[in-house]
């Protein structure tokens, strides 16, 4: 059956996936990562974190 594979790409076409708000680039995120809407990829959070110290 079709069924799995309809969940497979519901879950690939679901909220895994973001735009980096500073570089808009695509970004995968791990589901407990996403904060609302602040998405940011790896490079620019660890810049954003050492620039808020
Ligand atoms: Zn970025």
């Amino acid at each position: 059956m079709g069924y799995w594979l309809l969940l497979e790409s519901l879950i690939l076409l679901s909220s895994d996936y973001g735009y980096c708000l500073e570089c808009d680039r695509p970004v995968q995120f791990a589901r407990l990562e996403i904060r609302s809407e602040l998405f940011l990829c790896i490079d620019c959070q660890s810049r954003k974190e050492l620039a808020d110290r």
